[in-house]
């Protein structure tokens, strides 16, 4: 875990997840066809949040790298050639997570011989960054990192499963699915009706999740450390109930006391947002 520049990351991130209506067009790329059914797999350690936040992030270097403009440099004295300071957004998140790479600057004086900057000097140097073979190791990283602030936060996690299983509750009708779903071998985990099969929670997700939601239930508060059994399943409840297209995901499971829970019982219910104080005032 690193802090560089995660909030921004995070937040664009939550931005996307909150008014997913704004990015339709953008997330119709992840979520094309029948690829949402490839999410439906129970449990995978690379979460599915863990691939979406690696989307967004992608997706918006890519942005970048046609937006950078010479006219839009906010410091144009920057970019002196024979005195180079400039580096763009994209190279400085590279050279945090220590990642090698030819400076922007560097990279103009070798290329452009005239010395003449144009602004699809940006896009080609993008292309070059995104040629290396390191990138996508940066990218995840980062998302990692992203990952592990939006993990704590259960009302934006409960929103993105809702998002998710939108998308594959509106698989439903598509002929194309049911053929993806034979194609792909995935009649084990999806059901002719599309909600998933409820599977064994792994001990790695029940770890991660009691140590989040801090042995507590996170409905009314009552500790559950003292008789709580991580072998327990009932504790360890679906936020987007399966019944309703929820994903078997780390990211959408959260710990409830056995009466909160039978109170739930595979109904949609507001997100929770208590959170223990790390100390007493
Ligand atoms: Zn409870």
């Amino acid at each position: 875990m690193k802090y560089l520049g995660t909030y921004y990351y995070a937040n664009i991130v939550q931005g996307v997840i909150e008014n997913s209506f704004d990015y339709l067009s953008n997330l119709e790329n992840m979520f094309s066809d029948s690829e949402i059914l490839d999410y439906a797999r129970p449990f995978t350690k690379k979460s599915n949040l863990h691939s979406f936040i690696e989307f967004i992030i992608d997706s918006l270097f890519w942005e970048e790298s046609s937006k950078l403009s010479i006219s839009r440099c906010r410091d144009r004295s920057n970019l002196d050639f024979d005195n180079p300071t400039y580096i763009t957004p994209l190279e400085q998140v590279l050279s945090e997570y220590k990642m090698g790479i030819v400076s922007f600057m560097q990279w103009w004086k070798i290329s452009a011989t005239d010395q003449v900057l144009e602004d699809g000097l940006f896009e080609d140097y993008y292309n070059y960054l995104f040629s290396l073979s390191n990138y996508y190791k940066v990218v995840e990283s980062l998302s990692e990192d992203v990952f592990y602030i939006i993990f704590l936060n259960r009302k934006l996690l409960q929103e993105f499963n809702e998002l998710f299983s939108s998308y594959l509750q509106s698989c439903q009708d598509s002929e194309d699915a049911k053929e993806y779903i034979m194609d792909n071998g995935l009649q084990e985990v999806i059901r002719s009706d599309f909600k998933l099969h409820r599977v064994n929670i792994p001990m790695w997700v029940k770890r991660a999740v009691y140590f989040r939601d801090r042995g507590i239930c996170v409905n009314c508060g009552r500790d559950l450390s003292g008789y709580l059994s991580l072998e327990n399943v009932e504790n360890f409840d679906h936020i987007v109930p399966l019944n309703l297209f929820g994903f078997n995901d780390v990211t959408n499971i959260q710990l409830l006391c056995r009466d909160c829970n039978s109170k739930k019982s595979g109904n949609r219910s507001e997100p929770i947002t208590m959170y223990q104080s790390w100390y007493e005032k």
